[in-house]
């Protein structure tokens, strides 16, 4: 593929990580999210299949070496195993991973189409393995689904990483069995801070539990291990030694992650955040649909390589207070 110049930002930082949304929708509604009755896009404000494709390649030209496909629940998209064929087809030739986040509830579906198309690894949210609070949590009763499709995904031969929101009254006590259950299957395990994303039923303050306080009960239990590696993102792995699995923790809220931030993220209506905790945006949409799409495209990478901001401003711990992004994680891309 031909290539034009790397994306680097104000602060020197290179940008190699695309997380791309392809769907607002989702067929769950896990309270922490999204309301009950969310208001989705009308389809016609969401980017094309083409259009998906033709960004994602302009983002390849520019030095993006890995993709991650999300949303909303990027399997609910009908044509999303179009663009996982079209994109695989450009691994090994300027892309070097794809992969995706998803709750799974369709995993089970599409595992061996997705091994099939070069994807090689997943990441599947979990945050519980109780039915019932999966049912509170979510809004729907899916737990059977989604853990036939992690079965599915093993199988097929995708690595799986389970990410979980720890939440305070809800999952809280549960997270070392989850933790040991994980690792029993030979996954990782993430844990991540709620952060305040968009409006949602109820507030996420009753909620939030600070990860330090997760780790520090963990420690009584288990020797966490610190792994030197990263991935340029902002969880930071442990080896449980008696379970002989990895543990990863997000910590936005109680550390600051973001000196080493390589990744944006665009909406499925073509709205690049340079930040997942700042309202700086760029346009993708204008470009793609104007008289001279790529030029257009290449100027307005420019622009959110120097508007990307050097970190994120979140604060959960005024209750009532207004989210810190009006926008939903789903929304953005999780
Ligand atoms: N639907 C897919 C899924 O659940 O994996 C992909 C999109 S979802 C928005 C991506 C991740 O964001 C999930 O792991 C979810 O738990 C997490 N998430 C959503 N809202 C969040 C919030 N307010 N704070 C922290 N994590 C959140
Ligand atoms: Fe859907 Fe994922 Fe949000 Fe849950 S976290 S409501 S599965 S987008």
């Amino acid at each position: 593929m031909k290539k034009s110049a790397p994306l680097v930002d104000g602060f020197q930082r290179r940008i190699s990580y695309l997380r791309l949304s392809v769907t607002d929708r989702c067929d769950l509604r896990c309270s922490y999210c999204m309301p009950e009755r969310m208001q989705f896009l009308p389809r016609r404000e969401v980017l094309s299949l083409e259009e998906l494709y033709k960004l994602s390649l302009g983002f390849i030209a520019r030095g993006v070496s890995k993709i991650r496909l999300t949303g909303g629940e990027p399997l609910v998209r009908r044509d999303i195993m179009e663009l996982v064929r079209a994109l695989g087809r450009h691994l090994g030739d300027g892309l070097e991973e794809l992969t995706l986040t998803t709750n799974a509830t369709q995993l089970a579906e599409h595992a061996d189409s997705l091994f099939a198309a070069g994807m090689r690894r997943v990441n599947v949210s979990l945050d519980t393995l109780d039915r019932d609070m999966f049912t509170q949590l979510s809004r729907r009763d899916a737990l059977p689904q989604v853990l036939e499709g992690i079965t599915a995904a093993k199988t097929a031969g995708l690595k799986v990483k389970l990410n979980a929101v720890a939440l305070k009254d809800l999952n809280q006590d549960e997270i070392p069995a989850l933790i040991e259950w994980a690792h029993g299957q030979g996954h990782a395990l993430t844990l991540i801070e709620v952060m305040p994303l968009g409006e949602v039923d109820g507030d996420r303050v009753d909620h939030y539990l600070p990860l330090s306080d997760v780790r520090a009960q963990l420690e009584r239990r288990w020797t966490l291990s610190p792994l030197s590696e990263t991935t340029g993102g902002p969880a930071r792995y442990v080896k449980v030694e008696e379970t002989g699995g990895k543990l990863g923790f997000i910590t936005p809220l109680t550390s600051n992650f973001c000196e080493g931030c390589n990744r944006i993220r665009v909406t499925a209506t073509g709205q690049l955040y340079p930040c997942l905790g700042g309202g700086e945006r760029v346009d993708l949409r204008g470009a793609l649909r104007s008289d001279d799409p790529d030029a257009q495209l290449e100027s307005a990478l420019n622009e959110a390589m120097r508007i990307k901001p050097e970190r994120h401003h979140f604060d959960i711990s005024r209750r009532g207070a207004a989210p810190a992004q009006p926008r939903h994680m789903s929304v953005t891309g999780g």
